[in-house]
């Protein structure tokens, strides 16, 4: 039987061949510690300073700034606990209200140590006013942090007008761009942030490794405490062949991203469209242009995502809300946060496309999501009319 159609790319995403091949290549030659000083261990660094260098290059970075981690959720914790660590004095800390956990739980733990925390709103598209961001601002603010994209509905911030406002006042800015980077342009510089998180199995790296840009001269202190690899900031001897492959990633990433209009953004619209002309009332959540190219959030009305995706299991992996909190049918904090009311809110669905959806794959989605719809909602004899 067929395997049904993946569109689900922002949980995680298959692992490209390049990327296999790389990681193979390294597991099967490469065996050295990237600390040892003989040929194997020299090697082995050649390897993982090749990988920063296509890792720096994905997002305008200099190769010293990227710190490999074992994944985006230690990364933002780096991001967050580290800077906090650094700068002594400041004991204020701005997120905004649609964070991931990987970014609202080291918020929150540093709530529990006794830090104040802002969290600053979002509109009913998922936007953060950069205004709102300025007004949160204090004496002591040490960082921001305001995510790039959102995982749920794919809305994107205005980072380089935030940046704008925390630069003016001599605050940091971490933005957590697990689900852009690989997705979309992403250039620290353009977006003026200091310190930027990366998530490889979103772009079609494997699970377990993700890195953290700190720009030259941001205060970080380590929260792991070992030897020195990178730069002290991320102790533990390196995953090689995961590094290997988040480099391969992304030169990957580099090669097609001019291509995300035709390869993700399209069969996502095609997707859009197709269920918009048989489902009345099927609501876009997120924002309809600042949006991921490939995510597609949509309310089905009368029924629950979870109810529609279990009835197309057969056809079509997806997600409700997001894959860290599936497994109940409480609304998302996301779609609360953005003021969406309980009903829209649980007939969500998340449908994310890849670099290798086809257009057959759309067909047979909204084939399969558009029939279960109308089972679900139209009677029998109903069939054929408007549901009521
Ligand atoms: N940040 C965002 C925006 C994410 O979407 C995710 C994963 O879903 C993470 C952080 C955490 O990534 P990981 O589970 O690989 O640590």
């Amino acid at each position: 039987m067929n395997e049904p159609v993946y569109l689900d790319h922002n949980a995680t995403t298959p692992v490209a061949a390049p990327v296999v091949e790389a990681m193979l290549d390294c597991l099967r030659h490469v065996s050295g510690n990237p600390s040892s000083a003989h040929q194997p261990g020299r090697r082995a660094a050649a390897l993982v300073a090749e990988s920063r260098d296509s890792v720096a290059a994905l997002i305008g970075a200099q190769a010293a700034e990227i710190i490999f981690t074992g994944c985006a959720t230690e990364a933002n914790n780096l991001a967050l606990l580290g800077v906090a660590a650094a700068r002594p004095g400041r004991r204020h800390l701005i997120i905004s209200a649609v964070e991931h956990p990987a970014v609202l739980e080291p918020a929150r733990q540093l709530e529990r140590q006794g830090w104040a925390l802002t969290v600053v709103p979002v509109d009913s598209s998922g936007r953060v006013a950069p205004a709102e961001v300025a007004a949160a601002l204090r004496p002591d603010t040490a960082l921001v942090s305001i995510m790039h994209a959102n995982n749920e509905v794919g809305t994107l911030q205005p980072i380089a007008a935030i940046a704008a406002v925390t630069r003016a006042h001599g605050v940091l800015l971490h933005t957590d761009a697990a689900q852009s980077a690989g997705k979309i342009p992403v250039d620290v510089a353009a977006l003026g942030v200091d310190l930027l998180t990366i998530a490889g199995h979103k772009f079609c790296a494997p699970k377990g490794i993700g890195a953290l840009y700190v720009r030259t001269g941001t205060p970080l202190a380590a929260i792991l405490h070992g030897a020195g690899q990178e730069r002290g900031l991320r102790p533990g001897t390196e995953n090689v062949p995961a590094i290997a492959g988040l480099g391969a990633a992304a030169r990957l990433a580099r090669e097609r991203l001019p291509e995300a209009g035709r390869s993700l953004r399209e069969p996502r619209d095609r997707l859009h469209r197709l269920l918009a002309a048989e489902i009345p009332g099927l609501a876009l959540n997120g924002h309809p242009g600042e949006r991921l190219p490939n995510t597609l959030h949509v309310s089905f009305p009368g029924v629950t995502g979870r109810e529609l995706l279990e009835a197309v299991s057969a056809d079509v992996a997806a997600a409700v809300g997001s894959a860290c909190h599936s497994g109940q049918d409480t609304v998302s904090g996301v779609l609360a946060a953005m003021g969406c009311d309980a009903a829209r809110a649980r007939g969500a669905v998340r449908l994310s496309t890849g670099w290798d959806t086809t257009g057959p794959d759309i067909e047979r989605a909204a084939q399969a999501l558009i029939a279960a719809w109308q089972k679900a909602c139209r009677p029998p004899a109903a069939a054929g009319h408007p549901a009521d």
